[in-house]
């Protein structure tokens, strides 16, 4: 596994086991906790993110808190601005809208322009094939026919009970 590692052919997949995982040095998901040390700058670094990310969430709480007070206290006296001691507030209301798919297609069909207006919507494609109710052959023909559009990394944080693992 090391070879594989090493060679770049390895997809780590994190799992209960990994806490007794002989190969944790070379590890991906695991590596650099052996070799924080020889990098001092960016243990700073980490240290500051994880720091701005526990407050952000503290924030985030907070302000959620604050919104549900504000748009009560709105709402029970007819306000759409609240104001504060040097800026204020202003409540809009949005109201979201979906196209009735029936409407679209009576409308549509007959101008030749419906197939114009119509997408493959991935998330819907996914669960079909996670249903298991296609034949096999067009399941796995499905799977094959995905192209890659953009690779992207995310941050998460891992608390220390999860992070030790
Ligand atoms: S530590 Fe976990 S993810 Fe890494 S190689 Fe071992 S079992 Fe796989």
């Amino acid at each position: 596994m090391a070879e594989r590692i090493e060679a770049g052919m390895f997809e780590p997949r994190e799992n209960p086991l990994c806490n007794w995982c002989d190969f944790q040095t070379v590890c991906p998901v695991f590596r650099h906790r052996y070799e924080r040390d020889d990098a001092p700058r960016i243990a700073e670094v980490v240290d500051e993110w994880i720091a701005l990310k526990r407050e952000d969430r503290e924030r985030w709480r907070r302000m959620e808190e604050l919104a549900r007070t504000i748009k009560a206290y709105a709402e029970e006296h007819g306000f759409k601005r609240l104001f504060g001691s040097d800026a204020a507030i202003q409540l809009v209301e949005r109201l979201e809208t979906a196209p009735d798919p029936e409407a679209v297609r009576r409308l549509l069909e007959p101008l030749g322009l419906y197939e114009s207006v119509l997408a493959v919507d991935p998330k819907r494609l996914h669960e079909l094939i996670q249903g298991r109710v296609l034949p096999p052959p067009v399941e796995d023909a499905l799977l094959c026919s995905r192209e890659d559009v953009r690779r992207t990394t995310a941050l998460y944080l891992r608390e220390p009970a999860r992070a030790r693992r």
